[in-house]
């Protein structure tokens, strides 16, 4: 048999950030009071009569431009009908036949390659309620707040090969989402999950039949899941057994997925259109206005990030990740005053660290893109030494102000005086005999600690190179 390939598709839901419902006037809030931001729409008493909040529209339609989705001008909203204590409805208005956004796709850097990923389409829709199985109440309780929360769903091709290539989708999905202002992301709100679509081929030939994993409630429950369906999937093919098409509940707590419904007990959802509702129509001036808005995207920085700069993947995410990070990075090159790699390092290492100590994001900090650049510069000609630069970075996270100023003000200016160095040489020489020794034995390395000595009796402002010349020319003319 000739190697299986692992094929994933993806449906990917967002919360939007709206200021109000999707179809009513209730506040869109996470976090209070249980059942206080409810009203009769949301609450789906009968008589009740849906709006349809326009902001909705624009967000899916900018997710849309985002991945360059064909946009459809005229879609429909549909009932999708299921009974559960927390639809109290018992249907979910959504889009069925005619989603706001048709075929799209998204570039994703994998392994240093691009790979292309298509999308199928994404809709509109509402949320359904949350049900809270407390311990101490012997029952179920039923929370509507989230009821009318919007959500846009993603779907997409079954183009995806790996659960590596899955999670990077994602996180490109995620920064994305955050980048156009639609969707906070708290994983841990519930602000966005995915359902999961894998099957096992041989490469060449048709696709196999899919199982789809529910309640997979962050990036890396997506990763697992996906691991252990390929698992379980290749297990049954080896031993000459089928694939059934399933969908299957997966439990991360325990690392399984389990069977929820085959097909012969597959719902059946009974889609027709909400005759509450008219068509949802979008003109060519808004979707124009929209596109403006968009900005360039982190997928796109990513790529160019990699290849024009020679960053690695993780540098390129990390820096294009958060919009602000972007900015000082970009801004900071564009002042042409130091290099790509030094600029990205700092970001990466001490910036990041700052910001993830501190809990600010980068633009609250009082570093500006100038200063970074300064003090790259100052690092790179070798004014200040590399421990001075952390010392001076901190300084201008914390309080700003100018390289040159912080420099002076805290005498970190590295001395490349003759004099003071040739007097540091001999201090060094007469206090370390047995380096000195070890290096007229033969033993080179031992410069190595002496060069240590030097920058520490110094308090790391002695340049480096011009110290190690200097005792190397001693030593020798000692000899
Ligand atoms: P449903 O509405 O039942 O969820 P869809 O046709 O909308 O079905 O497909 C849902 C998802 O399943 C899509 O993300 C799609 O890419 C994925 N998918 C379809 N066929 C396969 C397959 N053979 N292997 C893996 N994923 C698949
Ligand atoms: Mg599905
Ligand atoms: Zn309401």
């Amino acid at each position: 048999m000739a190697e299986l390939e692992s094929v994933i598709g993806l449906e990917i839901h967002a919360e939007l950030k709206t200021n109000t419902k999707i179809f009513c006037g209730c506040k869109n809030s996470f976090g209070a009071a249980p059942n206080s931001q409810i009203c009769p729409v949301c609450m789906g008493l009968p008589g009740t009569l849906p709006r349809l909040n326009s902001k909705v529209c624009d967000y899916a339609v900018k997710m849309g431009i985002a991945l360059n989705c064909e946009i459809n001008k005229v879609s429909r909203m549909d009932r999708k009908n299921y009974f559960y204590p927390d639809l109290p409805k018992a249907y979910q208005i959504s889009q069925s036949d005619i989603p706001i956004c048709g075929k799209g796709s998204l570039d994703i850097l994998v392994n240093d390659k691009v790979r292309t990923i298509g999308i199928t389409r994404i809709h509109i829709e509402e949320d359904a309620g949350k049900l809270i199985h407390d311990d101490e109440y012997s029952g179920t309780l039923c929370d509507l707040n989230r009821c009318g929360v919007p959500l846009i769903e993603i779907v997409t091709e079954p183009d995806i090969r790996s659960s590596e290539e899955a999670r990077i989708f994602l996180e490109n999905i995620r920064s994305i989402l955050r980048y156009i202002g639609i969707s906070d992301c708290k994983m841990q709100e519930g602000s966005i999950r995915c359902d999961v679509n894998v099957s096992m081929h041989e490469k060449g030939t048709p696709l196999g039949v899919r199982c789809e994993l529910k309640n997979v409630n962050s990036f890396s429950a997506a990763v697992r899941g996906i691991e252990y369906e390929i698992k379980r999937q290749t297990a049954i093919i080896e031993n000459n057994g089928q694939i059934e098409r399933e969908t299957r509940r997966w439990d991360d707590k325990k690392g399984v997925s389990i069977l929820m419904r085959n097909k012969e007990n597959a719902q059946d959802y009974r889609f027709f259109p909400e005759p509450d509702l008219g068509a949802v129509v979008i003109s060519d001036e808004r979707i124009n206005a929209l596109k403006a808005e968009i900005p360039e995207l982190p997928n796109k920085k990513m790529i160019r990030y990699v290849s024009e700069y020679g960053l690695n993947y993780f540098e390129a995410f990390m820096i294009a990740d958060v919009p602000d990070k972007a900015e000082l990075f970009e801004h900071c090159i564009k002042t042409g005053k130091c290099s790509h790699r030094s600029a990205a390092n700092r970001i990466v290492g001490e910036i990041t660290k700052y910001v993830n100590d501190t809990g600010k994001s980068v633009s609250e900090t009082m570093l500006t893109a100038n200063e970074l650049a300064e003090l790259c510069h100052s690092a790179e000609k070798g004014v200040i030494s590399s421990s001075s630069a952390k010392i001076v970075l901190l300084e201008l996270l914390s309080s700003g102000g100018s390289t040159e100023n912080i420099i002076s003000r805290l005498g970190l200016a590295q001395n490349s005086d003759d004099e003071y160095l040739s007097k540091l040489a001999d201090e060094v020489i007469a206090d370390n005999k047995r380096s000195v020794d070890d290096f007229k034995n033969g033993k080179t390395n031992a410069i190595g600690h002496l060069i240590g000595q030097a920058m520490k009796l110094s308090k790391g402002k002695a340049d480096p190179q011009k110290i190690k010349e200097i005792i190397l020319n001693k030593l020798k003319t000692e000899e």
